[in-house]
């Protein structure tokens, strides 16, 4: 058995960051001593993409491919598995990642083979282990497959889980590193301390993940993991890293007492800030340059219809409390449909009276397997998946036309944008009191 894992094509110029769910599953295939190699067409130029991936497959003898599939790479992944199974009908196809955990019954198709939407990665072994044997796959957790008649079989996922079994083969990573960026930050580890989200934002589907179940891993793993990366930059990728202020004062601690010497960045809520406001000098020392806050939106009443449960003021609280650590805010604002010029002004005001300088737009998007996609089904089911990214336009404008929502969208970053190059440029852009252009 030789396996091939995927990372689908999908071009960004704000990000490039390491496989880390395929380099689970390649340490896991590791641990079971199977062959396999990542193909990572991430950035790659769409021309013979296919023809390359058929001349890699054939020439190596690949036997399996995984696809790891998010929301805006469904129809490149279904569509390459069809005309996979069409030239190479031996190849055995499966289907994992985000967006599969969610919606695993939309990859049931003739010419995949397994559906893998487990927690954790225990389930999966077992079947690599057996080479996918029907009596393995009739007791494994969270793979769907096809019974001799083709009907598919269904099981029921295993529990939420709080750790990975096995460790992240980072040689991908390391291969990347040239590649790895963040824009304006340079490039970038990235570990996973926790899973899912106990918040039900209606737009976000990390509140789903793992059965819904909000878990931490152990400590003392999370801090091996980061020790042992040889890469100074880490990105922690918890939905919110402060949700557990104790957690967080034990693991500041022992960053501090390890001496490991990291620039860490975490996700955190507004309200989290404020509620863990006096540990904001100790996630300084202990390396904290970053945090990555969902302000979401500048109103209240915004902010009510996503559910986010903070309010405007909170936000502005919190930019303050990390502006006067030091700490930089980068603040994330997800663009309505419902916003209408006057709102529009007011963003923009509230960013320059707050000087935020790092921030990032996403234009509304219903993922499927979200509430918000519940409600907005009727107008999101039929677009191409690769639109479904936030940086499209997939639920019409109630007040004003699509072209003038993308217009403004693109102004907010010609408005934004050119100070934090420059400040970045400059080396200036960690400078949280630094309000100017240089
Ligand atoms: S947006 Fe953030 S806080 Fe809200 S549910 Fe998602 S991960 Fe949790």
């Amino acid at each position: 058995m030789k396996v091939l894992l995927v990372r689908p094509k999908y071009s960004s110029i704000l990000v490039n960051l390491e496989p880390l769910g395929l380099e689970y599953v390649g340490g896991m295939l590791n641990g079971i001593n199977i062959y396999y190699e990542i193909f990572d067409a991430f950035n790659m130029v769409s021309l013979f993409l296919f023809e390359r991936l058929v001349h890699k497959i054939s020439s190596q003898g690949f036997t399996h491919i995984g696809f790891h599939v998010n929301a805006n790479s469904v129809d490149y992944c279904l569509d390459t598995a069809r005309r996979l199974k069409k030239k190479l009908p031996h190849l055995k196809i499966l289907m994992g990642g985000p967006h599969v955990e969610l919606n695993y019954k939309d990859f049931c198709i003739e010419e995949v083979d397994y559906v893998c939407y487990d927690n954790g990665l225990e389930s999966l072994e077992r079947c690599y282990k057996e080479n996918f044997k029907i009596e393995i796959l009739k007791n494994a957790n969270g793979i769907a497959y096809r019974e001799g008649s083709g009907k598919w079989v269904f099981r029921e996922k295993s529990p939420a889980i709080c750790r990975y079994h096995v460790k992240p083969d980072r040689r991908e990573f390391y291969k990347g590193l040239r590649k790895n960026f963040i824009l304006c930050k340079g490039s970038y580890a990235i570990v996973r301390g926790s899973f899912s989200c106990p918040y039900n934002c209606s737009f976000c589907y990390c509140t789903r993940m793992n059965n819904g179940q909000y878990t931490e891993r152990d400590m003392e793993e999370l801090l091996e993991e980061i020790r042992e990366i040889e890469h100074k930059n880490i990105w922690i990728m918890d939905d919110d890293f402060l949700i557990n202020t104790e957690r967080v004062r034990a693991f500041c601690n022992k960053i501090i007492d390890g001496e490991i010497q990291k620039k860490l960045m975490i996700y955190g809520r507004a309200d989290s800030i404020v509620r863990n406001k006096e540990i904001m000098p100790l996630l300084y020392r202990a390396g904290v340059r970053d945090i990555m806050v969902g302000l979401e939106a500048v109103t209240d009443k915004l902010l009510d219809v996503y559910n986010k449960e903070t309010t405007r003021n909170i936000n502005e609280e919190a930019i303050e409390i990390l502006r006067e650590n030091n700490i930089v805010c980068n603040g994330l604002f997800v663009l309505s449909h419902e916003s209408n010029r006057k709102y529009f002004k007011e963003l923009v005001s509230f960013i320059r009276k707050k000087k935020l300088l790092w921030v990032v737009f996403g234009i509304f998007t219903p993922y499927k397997g979200t509430a918000a996609y519940e409600e907005y089904e009727a107008q999101v089911k039929h677009l191409p998946s690769k639109k479904m990214d936030g940086a499209h336009i997939t639920v019409k404008p109630l007040h004003m036309s699509s072209f003038e929502f993308k217009m403004r969208f693109y102004l907010l970053h010609l408005l934004f944008y050119p100070r934090l190059f420059i400040r970045s440029w400059r080396k200036s852009a960690y400078e949280t009191r630094n309000d100017g252009w240089f």
